[in-house]
């Protein structure tokens, strides 16, 4: 499976940084990566960093609105997202989860929203150190992924899975191969259990920690099928340097 680079940008970035995509895109142009590269921005800076990408790399939004309009003071729709420029949402993040109670239903509501305006969705997942160590992690992603991710979409081909174990974002501290297989290979049966074949071909990103010194070893393990982003997606040259650890693909195949 093609791999995808996920960046995820969280409450940063003014039109100052807008040149950080600038040299991502330019970098992405001239040594086109084998994987698909996609950064999502604020939505203050939606539009501009589509106009800046130029279709070298995709944008994205980083949440939406389960309703398509109305009287949501300060909410942004999907399809304000799309119309934006953006080709992808994030939702489910642990830290809208978090710090906006987010539900599993209130994700999956906005996932459904996603895909009725024709994102791709990347729905979020993913247990707490808490309950890592009372063993819980297979069965916390198990229950978020059948209460956020609605079949449909899973049947759908646009949505992927990113497995964030809170306990790893944001700090350097990464699981061990082992635990991120692991919990990789049950998502994988999770996924074919809702949508069957379909759930074969989802993509599994891995996110937490993620930066050049550790991306091509993650994305050699089994059901790794990308990664998402945060600290390391922030300044082009982290980022380039992420997308360097890849194979690169000349018109000719990989090479
Ligand atoms: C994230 O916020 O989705 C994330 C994975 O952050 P970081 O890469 O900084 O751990």
């Amino acid at each position: 499976m093609r791999p995808l680079i996920a960046g995820n940008w969280k409450m940063h970035g003014l039109a100052a940084q807008l040149r950080e995509i600038e040299t991502m895109a330019a970098t992405v142009h001239a040594d086109p990566p084998a994987a698909d590269v996609l950064i999502c921005v604020p939505a203050t800076l939606l539009s501009r960093a589509a106009q800046t990408a130029a279709g070298r790399i995709a944008i994205g939004g980083e949440d939406c609105h389960a309703e398509v309009s109305g009287a949501f003071t300060g909410d942004i729709s999907a399809d304000m997202l799309k119309d934006a420029g953006a080709t992808t949402v994030i939702v489910g993040h642990s830290e809208r989860r978090k710090s906006h109670a987010e539900t599993d239903a209130v994700v999956a509501a906005k996932a459904g929203a996603a895909q009725r305006s024709g994102l791709c969705t990347i729905v979020c997942i993913g247990e707490t150190e808490h309950q890592r160590r009372a063993g819980k992690a297979l069965a916390v992603c198990g229950e978020q992924i059948a209460g956020s991710l609605p079949a449909d979409l899973a049947r759908s081909g646009t949505a992927a899975i990113a497995y964030e174990p809170l306990w790893a974002i944001g700090n350097g501290h990464v699981p061990t191969p082992d635990q991120i297989v692991e919990v990789h290979e049950h998502i994988r049966k999770c996924l074919m259990g809702i949508a069957g074949a379909a759930g074969a071909e989802m993509r599994i990103l891995y996110g937490g920690s993620v930066t050049s010194d550790n991306v091509r070893e993650i994305l050699e393990l089994a059901n790794v099928d990308g990664v998402l982003i945060g600290g390391a997606s922030l300044l082009a040259a982290d980022f380039d340097a992420v997308l360097r650890t890849l194979p690169v693909r000349d018109s000719s195949g990989l090479r």
